[in-house]
């Protein structure tokens, strides 16, 4: 008898798999794979079922997907498998409604030759226990509080870094990806973290944003704990932010540093009403984050200080006493759109032409 193998089909590594994400109606990221062969650096144009995720009737249900970026999919050991972050798109060519993103990215070609503005974004989350509902760290009876706020801000050990596994996992897999991550630390509330993105240039931050909020759901997925970005998961306790560090090559420069900086505080000064609207986050979360208690600052008036933990804008006490470098806008909601967020502070420090 003769071996007949004529149907052995070795793992092939000359196929890549491409994962699209991108932004449903409320924010919350989405993703589906496909195998391709093409050019990392041109994917191809897809589509989606917008009636499933709040972005189009049933009747004109299909939604673009136009990849904008590209990472090493950090969850796979395949050498060619890939994320892909897509803009969404109506056939007509229009960007979706819910695309931020494509007005930013116009914003930030036409600021960038003079200005060129950076952006470094703080992303706080809280990890919650899925059948309680609560933070991790909080008694699973309702009625019952846990410790005090105290060990867990930059906490060590057990008991006082709720969940550090997986905020871990996520921060390493986002550099394995690309993701520019620059750090981490345990957050003052129970179960509560911090890992900042930057600095990167214009829709660059934002788009890291995106991913690395991708990343910490996907990792969570069979854990028993889910993230919330919400800016308060549980009153009296500290909320959530999205603070948002910037720069134009005025700040950023020795001689025009003070001067930048006294420019782009009036400026937002004046624009105050319009920068919370754009930072209000999910379901106008930071009303109830923003109340001058918890660090944060009151939302009726603009404030800044230098090193100021309640005020709408910090300037770091490093960069005062050099006298350059950047801002630090306290106001955006850890639930933010990180796009209208960059949009708006380009609108008001940058100059447009
Ligand atoms: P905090 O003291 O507020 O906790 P972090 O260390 O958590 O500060 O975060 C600092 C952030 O500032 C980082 O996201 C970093 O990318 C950003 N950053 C640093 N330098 C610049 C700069 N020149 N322009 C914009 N962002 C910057
Ligand atoms: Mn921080
Ligand atoms: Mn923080
Ligand atoms: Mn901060």
């Amino acid at each position: 008898m003769s071996v007949d193998c004529h149907r052995y089909k070795p793992y092939s590594t000359s196929i890549k798999l491409v994962e699209y994400i991108w932004s449903d109606a409320k924010g919350v990221p989405r993703s589906k794979s496909r195998v391709l062969s093409g050019d990392v650096k041109n994917f191809p144009i897809w589509n989606f079922d917008g009636s499933s995720t709040g972005q189009a009737e049933t009747l004109k249900s299909e939604v673009w997907l136009v990849p904008k970026a590209v990472y090493q999919d950090p969850f796979t050991d395949h050498p060619n498998a890939y994320l892909t972050l897509c803009e969404t798109y109506e056939p007509s060519n229009e960007p979706h409604e819910t695309n931020t993103r494509a007005q930013a990215r116009q914003l930030h070609e036409a600021v960038k030759e003079k200005d060129d503005p950076w952006f470094g974004i703080e992303q706080e989350f809280f990890l919650m226990d899925s059948l309680t509902g609560r933070p991790l760290g909080f008694p699973s009876n309702p009625l019952q509080q846990p410790r005090a706020q105290g060990p867990f801000y930059c906490g060590v050990g057990e008991g006082n870094a709720l969940g550090r596994r997986i905020v871990t996992e996520a921060y390493l897999a986002c550099i394995k990806a690309g993701i520019k991550v620059c750090g981490m630390n345990g957050e003052v509330a129970p179960g509560q973290w911090e890992i900042q993105v930057g600095p990167l240039p214009g829709v660059e931050a934002a788009d890291d944003i995106i991913m690395l909020r991708y990343v910490l759901h996907r990792l969570s997925e069979g854990t028993g704990v889910y993230v919330d970005f919400g800016a308060k998961p549980v009153a009296d306790y500290n909320g959530s932010g999205a603070h948002t560090n910037f720069s134009t090559k005025a700040i950023r420069d020795e001689t025009s540093g003070r001067d930048g900086i006294e420019a782009a505080l009036k400026a937002l000064e004046k624009r105050h009403k319009h920068h919370l609207q754009l930072y209000s986050g999910r379901n106008n979360d930071n009303a109830l984050r923003l109340t001058g208690n918890h660090e944060t600052s009151d939302p009726k008036k603009f404030s800044y200080g230098v090193g100021a933990r309640d005020a709408s804008v910090r300037i770091p006490s490093q960069v005062h006493e050099k006298g350059y470098g950047y801002l630090e806008d306290r106001r955006p909601s850890s639930s933010c759109d990180p796009y209208l967020v960059v949009t708006a502070l380009m609108e008001t420090v940058c100059s447009i032409d």
